[in-house]
């Protein structure tokens, strides 16, 4: 498991799951760190600006999580 050391913006290679297209409208998502009570949150969100995700699903303390918590989203979007 994959340990995320210091927060820093998010790129593509520093993310080893693959984010599935949003399940609303097939668009792409991206990771956004965010800060919560002093915390760093992570949440994602659809980078359609007319998408009901556009707004991003709830955060997560690890980028890992919310990623897993998209894809699962997604999956369910599609069956
Ligand atoms: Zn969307």
């Amino acid at each position: 498991m994959t340990k995320f050391p210091e927060p820093k913006p998010l790129k593509d290679e520093d993310i080893d799951v693959t984010l599935k297209p949003c399940p609303f409208c097939g668009e792409k998502p991206e990771v956004v760190e965010t800060r919560d009570y002093g915390m760093n949150v992570y949440t994602i969100h659809c980078t359609n600006r007319k998408c009901l995700l556009y707004f991003g699903v709830a955060p997560y303390q690890q980028a890992s999580e919310v990623i897993q918590a998209w894809n699962w989203r997604g999956r369910y979007g599609h069956e």
